[in-house]
């Protein structure tokens, strides 16, 4: 059954989502287009000196921004296969090994949330990624011995939300870091019409507006905010999105016209009320709402600041006048 939760928080079905909808050629991937563009004179000049892979490369932003379609699109356009891991997934040497010894020339290696690899893996991976060479050691004590394989050439492609806490070796073995920018009302409306159309729903260009404008400037929330609102229109109404429709999704969603919901809205609060607006430590935030940390940290903090409701402060974190007002509270600014 549909998960009918917070469109924010991951479940099964947005892999089964994100697979059916993610854009298969440049031009279905809407915005970002510096990053497009540095990519593809990238990809060009590889191919233009007939290598069999380009440099490799590191995304970094948001989750659900477009940094695995980007792998994909390259995969696609340096004509290669793409094999897809999760860093957390390799926490053994053996774990990478046995991924980097079944590459095949030329393929795309996508490692996402590469900030989770273990120590011990970075450090082999280092002469992987500048001179294709996997150097093990075999056994322990004085029957350990060494074994060096060459593994073929292959692009690397990281993806991190959290750039501060990859280390500086690491970071230096990419030839291009690029960074994804939150994405602009006219490109997530853009990216909604797209999806609707993939999906064969019918959709307002007005019921997009209001879909967009709660999208949090993100297409995986747009892509999730759409499918709510499909099941909405067909459950209770003629199937198509209107205006209304769309609202009423939101209502039940319990979003609000800028796209925060419960959690958003219970952060700004518990700053306002119990701690008098600020500044709060991230611990005490945490404690005081019942939210995990990093997920205030990297779910509801980046777009509570992209909207000026909240601003780290070296003391802590503020809410600003905004948000008071926003909130209907009374604010403290005059
Ligand atoms: P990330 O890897 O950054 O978490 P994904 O690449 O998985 O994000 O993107 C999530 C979904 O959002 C994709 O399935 C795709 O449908 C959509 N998407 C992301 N970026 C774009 C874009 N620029 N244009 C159109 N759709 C996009």
């Amino acid at each position: 059954m549909e998960n009918l939760s917070s469109p924010l928080k991951k479940n099964e079905n947005d892999k089964v989502l994100d697979a059916t909808l993610r854009p298969k050629k440049w031009k279905e991937y809407v915005g970002q287009e510096n990053v497009k563009r540095n990519l593809k004179i990238i990809i060009k000049a590889a191919l233009q000196r007939k290598e069999p892979c380009c440099e490799h490369l590191l995304l970094y932003g948001q989750s659900g921004l477009g940094k695995t379609t980007l792998a994909y699109l390259i995969a696609k356009e340096m004509q290669s296969d793409i094999k897809i891991v999760s860093a957390p997934s390799l926490q053994k040497i053996g774990d990478l090994a046995a991924i980097l010894t079944n590459l095949s020339l030329g393929d795309v290696l996508f490692v996402d949330e590469i900030h989770r690899l273990s120590r011990s893996c970075e450090e082999i991976i280092y002469p992987v990624l500048e001179e294709f060479r996997l150097n093990l050691i075999i056994g322990k004590g004085p029957m350990a011995r060494t074994i060096d394989i060459n593994i073929p050439r292959f692009t690397f492609v990281g993806a991190t939300t959290k750039m501060s806490l990859l280390s500086a070796p690491l970071r230096n073995r990419f030839g291009g870091t690029f960074q994804l920018e939150y994405y602009l009302q006219k490109d997530i409306e853009e990216i909604i019409k797209q999806s609707a159309s993939l999906l064969d729903i019918k959709i307002d260009q007005e019921a997009i507006k209001v879909l967009a404008k709660c999208a949090r400037f993100t297409p995986r929330v747009a892509n999730r905010l759409l499918k709510r609102a499909r099941d909405f229109a067909q459950v209770e109404e003629d199937g198509i999105i209107s205006k209304e429709t769309a609202e009423k999704t939101l209502e039940i969603l319990k979003i609000d016209k800028v796209g925060l919901e419960t959690e958003d809205r219970k952060i700004l609060k518990t700053i306002i009320e119990k701690f008098n607006g600020g500044p709060v430590g991230i611990q005490s935030l945490a404690a005081a709402t019942l939210e995990d940390q990093d997920t205030i940290l990297d779910v509801y903090e980046p777009y509570l600041m992209q909207l000026g409701f909240l601003k780290r402060t070296p003391q802590g974190r503020m809410v600003t006048k905004a948000a008071y007002e926003h909130m209907g509270m009374k604010t403290l600014f005059s």
